[in-house]
């Protein structure tokens, strides 16, 4: 029977072989109950790069006293310049102890909590699609890694967590003149070509130099998001070269911060924070290591 075909049902038969496999390459998943989102071609969802997430191990306590509410763990390299940071802003004129951390290492389980806590009748928001533009999914956000940090300010001065106005507060505007000293970057400028909201508390460590411990490291793992979605205000290093971080010729851009009303100032994830988390943050060290050990 096959002698029977002819080319043009032989490409019609191929296609139907074939078309189980060519869905294989973008396989619909499911974020929250009823929530499937299809990852693009570059595999992004929703604007969001992918990221694993960072082995407990790796993972410190942040300086005593950063923490608001929940432990805050970030990655091993990034503790130093944190202390560091946090002890310069501390004697900074106008500007004093006052940064937190609001956020800092999630779990991909943790950041499904935080992501569906919020879709659906009633919530903030409609659908998966409307959360990506200010909370990453589960599986694509920076916080996974252990490098990202959303900083608050205490006393809040009427400033909530996660709040734009942030960027105007003394402590928030000394983040955006000195953070890329100690290699953090903002990893969500206003206007940003991923789509997601204007995000001033929201910062990534890369290590100021190459030579920092640790920063080629985590450049490796956001060269891509570098490369193709900038951070502003970014660390700048010309070692970034040898990792395919291309920068543009021209100057980047001033920080800016938008007026108030503009469309960056609306919609952001004001109180996910304060939702109660069905999912504990993971106690890393003690535990961890036991049971590595047992393992
Ligand atoms: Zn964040």
């Amino acid at each position: 029977m096959r002698r029977y075909l002819t080319s043009g049902k032989r490409l019609l038969a191929w296609a139907a072989l074939a078309a189980p496999a060519l869905a294989m390459a973008a396989t619909p998943e499911q974020l929250c109950p009823g929530q499937w989102v299809t990852p693009g071609p570059d595999g992004r969802v929703l604007g969001h790069i992918p990221y694993r997430e960072a082995p407990l191990s790796d993972l410190v306590s942040a300086p005593a006293g950063f923490a608001l509410g929940q432990p805050c763990y970030v990655q091993r390299d990034a503790a130093p310049d944190l202390a560091r940071m946090l002890a310069a802003a501390a004697v900074a004129p106008g500007v004093g102890n006052r940064l937190r951390g609001v956020s800092c290492f999630r779990s991909i389980e943790h950041q499904r909590a935080v992501f569906c806590s919020q879709i659906g009748p009633g919530k903030k928001c409609h659908d998966a699609a409307e959360r990506a533009r200010s909370v990453g999914p589960p599986g694509h956000s920076e916080h996974a890694t252990g490098y990202a940090i959303d900083f608050g300010i205490r006393p809040s001065g009427g400033c909530g967590d996660v709040n734009p106005c942030l960027a105007r507060t003394p402590a928030g505007q000394w983040l955006i003149a000195h953070a890329h000293e100690y290699g953090f970057e903002l990893s969500f400028p206003a206007g940003n070509a991923q789509g997601v909201t204007w995000e001033p508390w929201h910062w990534r460590w890369v290590g100021a130099s190459i030579t920092t411990p640790g920063a080629a490291r985590a450049r490796l793992l956001f060269a891509r998001a570098r490369r193709e979605f900038p951070a502003i205000p970014a660390v700048i290093d010309v070692a970034d070269g040898w990792i395919g971080v291309i920068r543009p010729a021209a100057p980047a851009p001033a920080p800016s911060v938008p007026a108030p009303g503009s469309p960056y100032l609306q919609g952001h994830p004001q109180s996910y924070f304060i939702q109660p988390l069905p999912t504990p943050t993971p106690q890393p060290s003690p535990l961890y290591r036991r049971n590595r050990r047992r393992g």
